[in-house]
């Protein structure tokens, strides 16, 4: 039985202060939902801030992106050696904000060129956090061009197999995948439950293509405007081990529904 996972990504939200106080107001909270892994991943400034607050309770800390090598002249990076020093345990990789998201969609012209992740860079993102014992939070999704041309399960089994060939069998049953559908991610409209199910259905069985007993370990998140009000539908769903949440996940009282719904 696969144990559900509910990660909160604060994206570029919150201080360093302000992200320890939510931290704090959140561990009472969470304290009962002993059944589901909690995360919250703040900016990597307030890392460490999240290192005390939740040390000892059942929320880990996350980190939103790494960089695959060491150290060296990459501006702006952060090492996975650096973040697990601050007790993080999870790692987002290949968010569609980080992908190029912004190349993709009707977007002013001067974002284009903010983030340009490709596959290849997720690869090497994927192996530098397993390499380091930390379980990556690989994210996948359509935009809404690509799933109005019937291409969704093509666009996820190419995102798939361009961040996961080669990693070995007991690697990939770590891996976490999140389906974001990148036209319901902080847009207010959730993919309909039964889709979300089907997509995350074909996720399943793109691993299990590159190892049977991954495939059926492999924890895979549904993310995209999850609330309290639609994650008991979402996480009932068969293939959906529970949530990657952006906006709601920085409302305690909200975050803590969606974590009671996946509990
Ligand atoms: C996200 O950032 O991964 C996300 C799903 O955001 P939201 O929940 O706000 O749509």
């Amino acid at each position: 039985m696969r144990r559900k996972l509910v990660v909160g990504n604060w994206k570029m939200n919150f201080t360093a202060s302000a992200a320890s106080k939510i931290a704090e107001e959140m561990v009472p909270k969470m304290a009962e939902f002993t059944s589901v892994d909690i995360s919250l991943c703040p900016t990597f400034l307030s890392i460490p801030g999240l290192e005390i607050a939740l040390k000892g309770t059942n929320i880990a800390v996350g980190a939103q992106d790494v960089f695959w090598l060491e150290s060296g002249a990459f501006t702006g990076s952060i090492s996975a050696t650096m973040l697990k020093e601050h007790g993080v345990q999870y790692v987002i990789v290949g968010h569609s904000e980080t992908r190029g998201r912004f190349g993709k969609l009707d977007t002013p012209e001067d974002t284009v060129l903010y983030f340009a992740e490709t596959d290849r860079t997720v690869s090497l993102k994927i192996s530098a956090v397993l390499a380091h014992a930390l379980i990556p939070i690989l994210c996948v999704g359509e935009t809404l061009s690509e799933r109005e041309a019937g291409l969704t399960d093509e666009v996820i089994r190419k995102q798939i197999h361009g961040a996961l060939d080669g990693t070995s069998p007991d690697h990939l049953a770590i891996v976490v995948i999140a389906y974001e559908p990148v036209w319901a991610i902080g847009t207010g409209k959730t993919c309909d439950a039964s889709e979300a199910d089907r997509v995350c259905g074909v996720i399943r069985a793109t691993i299990e293509g590159l190892s049977s007993d991954a495939g059926l370990a492999v924890r895979v998140l549904y993310g995209g405007s999850v609330k309290a009000a639609n994650a008991p539908e979402l996480f009932g769903k068969a293939n959906i081990d529970g949530g990657l949440v952006g906006g709601a996940s920085m409302i305690p009282d909200e975050f803590a529904a969606i974590v009671k719904a996946a509990n």
